[in-house]
C-alpha cells in the first residue's frame, strides 16, 4: 500500500503467536491520530518492502521464540541481513526504531529483537528512537504503552531529518509545526485518542456529576465493611480516583446465525503451513505413584499410517480443545445455550472503523459456535485491557462498571497486574466475577487470542520404536485461590489426561480379546522439528545430558537411538554418554527406571540422580538438584566440554533448573581453568554459539 512521502513511515512486524502483530496494528491504528501513515508488513512479505532503498524510518516490532530464536517469520530476514559479505555501511541510509517482545524468564531475554538491533547497528543503521525491550514475564505494556507513546514524536523528528537530507525542507515544516490536522485527521483524533480522559476533577458542573455518579458507583462495588482490594473489590485512592482509561477499541466482526446444517472445518484448517497428522493414542502409562506432587504420564501414539517423520530431540504439537464444561459455562453466560451447534458466519463489520480490519485467520468463516469456542480460541487467556475496555461496555451493574474501568485504567495498572495478570485470571473467571457483564460474541473473536498447539518434546527414536512416537508430560494443575474458587488442570494436559483415562484404568469395555487395554482416541499432531537439539553428528564425540523430571523426557529417545545404533553398527566408536537426573522421591517420581538398563547395557556410561524431597540420614547430606551434581563432577563436565570437544544438553523446567545449571557449568569452567568467572562466561556463550551447550526449555 501506498502512503503519502510527507507522513509514511515502514512499519514491519515479525510475529510467531500474534502478540507483535496485534501491537504493530495498534501502532498502525494510531499513526493516523498523529498526523502519520504507516505502511505495514509482516516481515516475511520482503517482495512489499525493501529496506535496501527504504528512506523514511522504518519501525520494527519483534517478538522472541524458542531459545532466543526470532519468530520464524523473520528467518529469512535475519539470514539476509547476518550476510557477512554486506558491508559496515549497507544500512547508512536507514533509520529505524525497534521493539522486542520476550520474557524474562528465558535466557536470552528478548534475542530475537536484540539480533537485528545490534546487526542494523552493525550494518550503519541509526536508531531514530531507543529500542524498548517489553517482558512478559511482568506485563509487555509496561514497556509497549510508554514505547508506543513516545514514538510519535521520534517519528516525527526522524521524519524531518530524512527530509532535510533530501532537502525538502518545504515538505517538513507541514508535519513538524504540526499543523491542525485534516478533517478527517481530527475525526481519526476523537476516536483512536490513545485516552479518554474520565477526569473527575471539579472543572465545571459537567465533571462534577461525572464524579458523584463515579463515587456512587465505588459504594456499590466496594461496601464500607470491605477494606481490602480484590478482584472485584476496590479501595481508596483508586476507588475515588480519576482514571485515564483507554479509548475503545472499535468493533470490527459481524457475526452471522445461520441453520444447523452443515459441516465443520478439519483441524488442519486451523494451522498455516502444516500437516497435521491424525493419530491414535496407543499406550499410556502413569510414570508417577499416586502420592506424587505432579503426575506423569507417558503416551505413544501410532504414527505407523502417516509420513509423519521425526529425529530424537525434535518436538511436535499436539492440538487441544478449551474443557468441553467451560465452553457450555460460556455458551450459557452468552446466552446462546441452544446455539452451539448453530453454525455461524463470521465477517468483518461493514464501516467499522477498525483500519484494516479482517478476520482473524484461526477463525472460519463458516463453522458452529461451539467448533469456534473449543478449538480456535484461548477462552483461557488472560484479558488484556484492550479488552477490559470493551466488556465495560457490556456490563450493567454500575459497581461492576466501574471496577472493570478501574482495572484498565493507568491509575489500576497495579490491580490489573497483581489481580488479573498474576493471578492468572481468565476470561470465565472474570464473566464468574462480573455477573452483569454480558459479551456479545463478536467480542470473544475480537479480543481472545488463538488456542495455541501445545508443544512436547519427543520421547522415543524410530530406530527403535519403528512407527511409534512417545511423549511425557506433567498434568499441569492450578490450585483454587481467591480469584478463583475451583481447581483447574492445564488445557491441553488435563485434556489429555481425560481421554487415556480408559487406558490407564482399563474396564471390561476398554480391554481387546487378549485382555489388554485399547482405545480408539486419536489425536491431532503436527510436527515443529529442531533445528540444533540432536545427537552430535559424530557419534565418538562424548555428550552429557541434564534432564530432571520430565526433562528427562527427549533423552530417553536419544539413548534409545544410541542403543540401536550400537547394535547396528558394532565397529563404530562411541563416545561417553552422561545423563544427570532429579526428581522429588526416589520411589514416588523416578519416571524412568528403565534408566538402569541402559546403563547395564552400555549405552548410558554415567547415571548421576538426584531427590530433592526424600530425606537422608547420611553424615554429610547428599546433593538435592541436578546442578549441585553436576559440581561433583567438575573435573569430568570441563574434560567432556574443554578437551574433547562433547555436547552438552539441558532440558526441562527453565525457571528453577536451566539458569541453575549454566551457573554451576560457569563456575566449573572458571574453577577447571583457573579464570575469573568473566572469562567462564566467555567460554559459554562460545560453547552456545558452537552449538555444544545446548537447551530444550520449557515453563
Ligand atoms: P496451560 O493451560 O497452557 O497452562 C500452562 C501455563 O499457563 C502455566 O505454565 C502458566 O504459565 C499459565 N497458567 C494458566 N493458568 C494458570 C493459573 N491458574 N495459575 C498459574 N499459571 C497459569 N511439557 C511437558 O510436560 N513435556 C514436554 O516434553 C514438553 N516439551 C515442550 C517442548 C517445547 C519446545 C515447548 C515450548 C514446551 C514443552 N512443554 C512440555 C510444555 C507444554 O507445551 C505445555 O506448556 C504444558 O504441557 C502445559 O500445557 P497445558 O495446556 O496443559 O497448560
Amino acid at each position: 500500500m501506498c502512503c503519502d512521502s510527507k507522513r509514511r513511515f515502514l512499519l514491519l512486524y515479525a510475529t510467531q503467536k500474534g502478540q507483535a502483530k496485534a501491537i504493530a496494528e495498534e501502532i498502525w491504528q494510531q499513526a493516523g491520530a498523529h498526523g502519520l501513515e504507516a505502511d505495514i508488513h509482516c516481515i516475511s512479505e520482503m517482495d512489499k518492502y525493501n529496506l535496501e532503498t527504504e528512506r523514511d524510518p522504518v519501525v520494527i516490532v519483534i517478538s522472541t521464540t524458542g531459545t532466543g530464536d526470532p519468530p520464524d517469520t523473520a528467518r529469512k530476514f535475519v539470514k539476509k541481513i547476518q550476510d557477512t559479505t554486506l558491508p559496515p555501511d549497507h544500512f547508512a541510509h536507514l533509520q529505524y526504531g525497534l521493539l522486542g517482545l520476550g520474557d524474562s524468564e528465558y535466557m536470552f531475554f528478548c534475542n530475537g529483537g536484540k539480533t537485528v538491533d545490534r546487526r542494523l547497528q552493525e550494518l550503519g543503521a541509526q536508531r531514530f528512537y531507543d529500542t524498548g525491550l517489553a517482558d512478559d514475564c511482568v506485563g509487555l505494556e509496561l514497556v509497549v504503552d510508554p514505547w508506543i507513546d513516545g514514538l510519535w514524536l521520534a517519528l516525527k523528528e526522524a521524519l524531518l531529518l530524512q527530509k532535510e537530507k533530501e532537502g525538502m525542507n518545504n515538505l517538513v515544516d507541514a508535519v513538524t509545526s504540526s499543523p491542525p490536522p485534516a478533517p478527517h485527521v481530527v475525526h481519526e483524533l476523537n476516536l483512536s485518542s490513545e485516552v479518554q480522559n474520565l477526569k473527575l476533577e471539579d472543572e465545571g458542573a459537567k465533571s462534577s456529576d461525572v464524579l458523584s455518579q463515579k463515587v456512587d458507583d465505588v459504594n456499590l462495588v466496594a461496601p464500607a465493611r470491605n477494606t481490602q482490594p480484590s478482584l472485584v473489590n476496590s479501595v481508596p485512592p483508586l476507588s475515588q480516583s480519576a482514571l485515564n482509561i483507554p479509548a475503545l477499541p472499535p468493533e470490527y466482526i459481524e457475526v452471522q446465525f445461520q441453520g444447523p446444517h452443515g459441516e465443520n472445518p478439519h483441524l488442519s484448517s486451523l494451522i498455516s503451513e502444516e500437516t497435521t497428522f491424525e493419530v491414535p493414542v496407543t499406550k499410556a502409562v502413569q510414570l508417577t505413584r499416586e502420592d506424587a506432587i505432579k503426575t506423569a504420564l507417558l503416551l505413544e501414539l501410532d504414527i505407523s499410517d502417516t509420513v509423519f517423520d521425526y529425529q530424537p530431540g525434535d518436538a511436535f504439537c499436539v492440538i487441544c480443545p478449551n474443557n468441553a464444561n467451560e465452553v457450555e459455562e460460556l455458551l450459557h453466560i452468552l446466552g446462546l445455550s441452544e446455539k452451539g451447534d448453530d453454525f455461524i458466519c463470521v465477517k468483518v463489520k461493514q464501516g467499522t472503523k477498525k483500519k484494516g480490519a479482517s478476520r482473524p485467520q484461526y477463525i472460519p468463516e463458516r463453522s458452529t459456535l461451539k467448533f469456534i469456542l473449543t478449538w480456535c480460541l484461548e477462552i483461557r487467556a488472560v484479558p488484556k485491557k484492550a479488552f477490559l475496555r470493551a466488556l465495560v461496555e457490556c456490563t450493567s451493574n454500575a459497581g461492576e462498571k466501574r471496577r472493570l474501568q478501574e482495572l484498565c485504567s493507568r491509575q489500576g495498572a497495579s490491580d490489573y497486574m497483581h489481580f488479573i495478570r498474576d493471578s492468572n485470571v481468565c476470561f470465565l473467571d472474570l464473566l464468574r466475577a462480573f455477573p452483569s457483564c454480558k459479551p456479545s460474541l463478536n467480542l470473544l473473536i475480537e479480543h481472545l487470542p488463538k488456542l495455541q498447539a501445545r508443544s512436547y518434546s519427543v520421547s522415543s527414536s524410530n530406530l527403535y520404536q519403528p512407527g511409534k512416537l512417545c511423549f511425557v508430560f506433567n498434568i499441569v494443575e492450578f490450585p483454587a485461590c481467591p480469584a478463583r474458587l475451583i481447581s483447574r488442570k492445564g488445557v491441553c494436559t488435563g485434556w489429555l489426561a481425560e481421554l487415556v483415562a480408559p487406558l490407564l484404568h482399563p474396564s471390561k469395555n476398554t480391554l481387546n480379546t487378549k485382555g489388554e487395554s485399547f482405545s480408539t482416541e486419536k489425536i491431532s499432531i503436527f510436527p515443529r522439528p529442531n533445528n540444533t537439539f540432536h545427537l552430535p553428528a559424530d557419534p565418538s564425540v562424548p555428550f552429557i545430558m541434564v534432564g530432571p523430571g520430565t526433562g528427562v523426557s527427549p533423552f530417553i529417545g536419544f539413548l534409545q537411538h544410541r542403543q540401536k545404533l550400537r547394535e547396528q553398527h558394532i565397529d563404530w566408536e562411541f563416545g561417553e554418554t552422561w545423563l544427570f537426573f532429579g526428581c522429588r522421591h526416589q520411589d514416588r517420581d523416578y519416571l524412568f527406571k528403565q534408566l538402569r538398563c541402559f546403563l547395564e547395557n552400555g549405552t548410558l556410561t554415567h547415571l548421576k540422580v538426584c531427590f530433592s524431597r526424600d530425606s537422608s540420614t547420611a553424615e554429610v547430606a547428599p546433593p538435592k538438584y541436578v546442578q549441585d551434581v553436576i559440581r561433583l563432577y567438575a573435573k569430568e563436565v570441563a574434560k567432556v566440554l574443554l578437551e574433547e570437544k562433547g555436547y552438552f544438553y539441558i532440558c526441562g523446567d527453565k525457571k528453577h533448573m536451566a539458569d541453575g545449571v549454566s551457573d554451576a557449568v560457569v563456575d566449573i569452567l572458571s574453577m577447571e581453568m583457573e579464570a575469573d568467572r568473566l572469562e567462564a562466561m566467555k567460554i559459554l556463550a562460545m560453547l552456545r554459539e558452537e552449538k555444544r551447550y545446548l537447551q530444550d526449555v520449557w515453563s
